[in-house]
């Protein structure tokens, strides 16, 4: 049966539409006729590079990796799912036995099967495959939309929780107001963050993020010819921390600082920036190399963590903090495509706007065959 209509990165610059034989299930898979499914900046990467680092499209390979959609069929080991259920789909498939799935953060494992990283197909298409306990029951509170959303909320989850584990009453800045940055802000509100300081080169981008979850918003100034980096982000933070009355210790200093946007100038700021004894978090992907004030880290004691993706425990609250209000994803979604007009819908990722200048925060993309209108 070749009834799995699927968007196919065949190389760079280079998308078709195929038709491709629907999945055959393990005993423990879950077939999802896929709904509703993001666009990441990593699939539009993937578009125009052909490749993220070491991870190289060298054969055609469907793209998409944050989608929900209704199950389909369920192989017969499967207990907690059945054909008709909305769900989630977390989109890496972990061995479960190696070192890291087994010491509890099996992001990291060697063996992860995840959709839309070479070599490995992703979810748009008709149908996807994925084993049963990495497919999550919607809350019917939840829009289908919104468990599309569940991957990156998830990677903010992550990144601010179960990283940075940040407490009711902490203070936090956020640097970078794309779709990760915003919910990592969203992330920090709902788990009772007291300040939330949005930083973005976009006034507009600021301003959203301050009507969304962020409580306060910082504009860094241009660079001077000829500044260095360090110089420029050592004068930026300065100003930001007397603009926010920003200190090094005690209540008015920043308690976590959160990279969303991969930037050289915004890593410095956040590490000049960020308290004594404080924690920084990495989750933004840009320059693979960057310049570091190494002393800081040593004096301040700060302790720095790369976060990626998501493990353990990160989905299930996620989608609790968004069935349960704490979180509200619909702001996010900006604009929505047919399945047929996926090339304009990373277009419009691609650009950061549609043709008719508005703004993208989400693009989604419907299943074949669904409306667009239809949530
Ligand atoms: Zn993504
Ligand atoms: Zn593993």
């Amino acid at each position: 049966m070749a009834d799995n209509k699927s968007f196919v990165l065949k190389g760079i610059e280079e998308v078709i539409f195929e038709e491709r034989p629907v999945p055959e299930l393990n005993d423990d898979d879950v077939l999802v006729e896929v709904k509703k499914t993001g666009i990441c900046g990593s699939d539009v990467h993937y578009l125009v590079h052909g490749r993220i680092g070491d991870f190289i499209v060298d054969k055609p390979m469907v793209l998409g990796h944050e989608s929900s959609g209704i199950v389909s069929k369920v192989g017969p080991k499967v207990s907690h799912l059945k054909a008709g259920d909305r769900v989630c789909m977390e989109p890496g498939a972990t061995c479960g036995s190696c070192e890291a799935c087994k010491s509890g953060r099996y992001e990291l494992c060697p063996d992860i099967v995840f959709a839309a990283t070479p070599p490995y197909d992703g979810t748009l298409g008709r149908y996807y495959k994925l084993p049963a306990h990495v497919t999550y029951k919607l809350p019917d509170n939840l829009s289908m939309e919104d468990g599309a959303m569940m991957e990156p909320l998830s990677v903010a989850v992550h990144a601010v929780s179960t990283l940075a584990q940040l407490r009711t009453n902490q203070t936090v800045a956020v640097f970078g107001c794309g779709p990760v940055g915003l919910l990592c802000m969203a992330v920090a509100k709902a788990l009772g963050a007291s300040r939330i300081v949005a930083v973005d080169i976009v006034q507009d981008r600021l301003n959203f993020a301050k009507n969304y979850a962020a409580t306060d918003g910082f504009l860094p100034p241009a660079r001077n010819p000829n500044e260095s980096s360090i110089d420029y982000s050592k004068r930026a933070s300065d100003l930001m921390k007397q603009a926010l009355k920003v200190e090094e210790r005690g209540p008015n200093s920043i308690d976590v600082v959160i990279d969303a946007s991969g930037a050289e100038t915004s890593i410095q700021m956040a590490l000049y920036l960020v308290r004594i004894g404080g924690m920084f978090v990495q989750v933004g992907m840009g320059k693979a190399e960057v310049v570091v004030p190494i002393t800081l880290l040593l004096v301040k004691e700060l302790v720095v963590k790369g976060s990626f993706r998501y493990g353990p425990g990160d989905y299930p609250l996620a989608i609790a903090l968004a069935s349960q209000g704490r979180v509200d994803l619909k702001p996010l979604v900006t604009h929505r495509f047919k399945f047929e007009e996926a090339v304009k819908a990373f277009e419009t990722t691609r650009f950061g706007k549609s043709e008719d200048g508005k703004g993208v925060i989400k693009a989604i993309i419907s299943g074949p065959d669904v409306d667009p209108a239809q949530v």
